[in-house]
């Protein structure tokens, strides 16, 4: 009998919904010519991951009273591109009360998930295509070999593989993991009941560092605990999540399309006019400027992602120059991630009646002592606030490389050294999505996007790699690197 074996490293949302789109389409492409002319051919499935889950990854595994919620609606939410309605139909057939305009929480759609893995596991077995294994551990080294891959695992366990899926999901930041082992420091994705643990009796306010979108998970769980002392919510830049108007963007026409600004894009008009560049990202920009909660999204993220002064340097044009910089002055309100009613209600809420205390400052300038039952922290020019806890809602790094060319993820980091994986070719802190240097080497998810995560920036590349591999296998292109 001859086998076939994809190895998948990886079992959070990318991984586990390349897997089930391979299997489907392998079913799917199930002829009778195979059978004659490969009876016994097994394409046989490895998963690895280093937490043993499958289908949930970090963002959707924890259940936590289902106080964290999705921060796009159901409608954007389907893996499949090819049926956008798919996570809506699913909802509707469990008899959840969602509609396409809802936030659901993130431990449901982690359900969602895991039933599509686990149908398409169930099909592909039972039809007899091949196995599914299920490896919780590690996977510490890729190599090539004369035919195929040896994957190195856990306890020095070293498996053969035809062809590999990179799905390894979140790098860690560095920021403030010096504390990780503090029983009153928490970072995403937060236990409810350890928190509810260290905090209860607590006459201490709380910090959370970063007041972005994980802020409102940090802020969901105080509530949902009834915390009652001062929340404070520290950042650089002080920006916040702005309301997502699901109904508004989904009848509107897709301005939530991410945009890349290069030099190459600026310079290949020879005078761009404010009105120019305005008509580039007009629809972002009105409604950024708009309320002062409007979403800018796409433009805020190009003035992240490029330095606003480098980028003003590659730009040659003085008009240009010049009517760039006016865009800069907007970042305060352009950038931003956006959220659900429900959450921004309650940011508002808490903001009003004072117990939500935005700070602007610079935690990594902060004097931070810690104390047998929190921490003392002196952020810039302030008195010493005495705290009982100390949120990390800033601990996923965007960045798969960072500006000086580090690797986060050790595995990667291998690879890379190894001349195996692509790079991103406009973002500097990224990785190309799909097929890498190696033959039948294959890599997803958020390594390939330092700007913006989230399911519906992926799924049209899940179902690339689904569809270009299971095409490498029908055609016979399964061969060493
Ligand atoms: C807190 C949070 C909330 C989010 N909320 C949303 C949302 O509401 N909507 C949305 O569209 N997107 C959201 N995202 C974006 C998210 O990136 C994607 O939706 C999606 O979860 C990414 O899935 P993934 O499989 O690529 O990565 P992950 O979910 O991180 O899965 C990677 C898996 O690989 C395993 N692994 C890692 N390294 C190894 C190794 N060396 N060996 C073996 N296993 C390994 C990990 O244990 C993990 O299970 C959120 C992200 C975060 C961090």
């Amino acid at each position: 009998m001859s086998k076939t074996t994809i190895a998948i490293i990886g079992g959070g949302c990318s991984g586990t919904m390349i897997a089930a789109q391979q299997m489907l389409k392998l079913i799917e492409e199930q002829t009778i010519a195979d059978w004659a002319a490969s009876p016994d051919h097994k394409i046989n499935f490895r998963i690895y991951d280093k937490d043993g889950s499958v289908g949930r990854g970090e963002p959707y595994a924890l259940d936590n009273d289902g106080i964290f919620l999705l921060n796009q609606p159901v409608y954007a939410m389907s893996p499949f591109p090819e049926y956008p309605s798919h996570y809506s139909d699913w909802l509707k057939n469990k008899q959840y009360p969602y509609g396409q305009d809802d936030f659901t929480p993130r431990s449901i759609y982690g359900e969602y998930l895991q039933e599509v893995f686990s149908k398409a596991t169930k099909a592909y077995t039972t039809l007899g295509c091949g196995s599914v294994d299920i490896v919780a551990s590690h996977v510490m080294n890729v190599s090539s070999r004369d035919s195929g891959y040896m994957i190195v695992s856990g306890n020095y366990n070293a498996d053969h593989a035809d062809m590999v899926v990179l799905a390894s999901g979140h790098s860690r930041s560095n920021l403030l993991s010096e504390y990780s082992h503090n029983s009153n420091y928490f970072s995403a994705p937060y236990d409810q009941e350890k928190v509810k643990k260290t905090l209860q009796g607590s006459v201490d306010p709380v910090m959370v560092v970063g007041t972005s979108q994980s802020m409102l998970d940090s802020l969901a769980l105080l509530d949902h605990i009834k915390f009652p002392n001062p929340i404070y919510a520290v950042s650089r830049r002080l920006v916040k999540p702005w309301l997502f108007d699901a109904k508004a963007h989904r009848e509107n026409k897709g301005s939530y399309q991410y945009q890349f600004l290069t030099r190459q894009s600026i310079n290949q008009q020879t005078e761009l006019s404010f009105e120019d560049l305005k008509n580039l990202f007009d629809k972002d920009l009105q409604e950024g400027q708009g309320q002062g909660q409007g979403q800018g999204f796409p433009m805020g993220h190009i003035i992240s992602k490029f330095n606003p002064h480098e980028l003003l340097e590659a730009i040659e044009n003085r008009y240009t120059r010049d009517n760039f910089s006016k865009f800069v002055t907007h970042v305060g309100s352009l950038y931003g991630n956006p959220t659900s009613p429900e959450r921004f209600k309650l940011m508002q809420e808490y903001e009003k009646s004072g117990q939500l205390r935005f700070v602007q400052a610079d935690i990594l300038a902060a004097d931070i002592a810690v104390e047998d039952d929190g921490f003392n922290i002196a952020l810039e020019g302030k008195e010493p606030l005495k705290i009982s806890a100390l949120f990390n809602s800033s601990s996923y790094s965007m960045k798969a490389i960072s500006d000086n060319d580090y690797v986060s993820s050790p595995l990667l980091r291998r690879l890379d050294d190894k001349k195996a994986l692509k790079r991103h070719e406009r973002d500097k802190n990224a990785f190309a999505f799909g097929e890498q240097n190696w033959n039948n080497l294959y890599l997803a998810g958020p390594s390939c996007n330092s700007q913006r995560w989230g399911v519906e920036t992926f799924r049209d590349g899940l179902s690339y790699i689904a569809e270009k591999s299971v095409q490498n296998i029908k055609r016979g292109l399964i061969v060493a690197p």
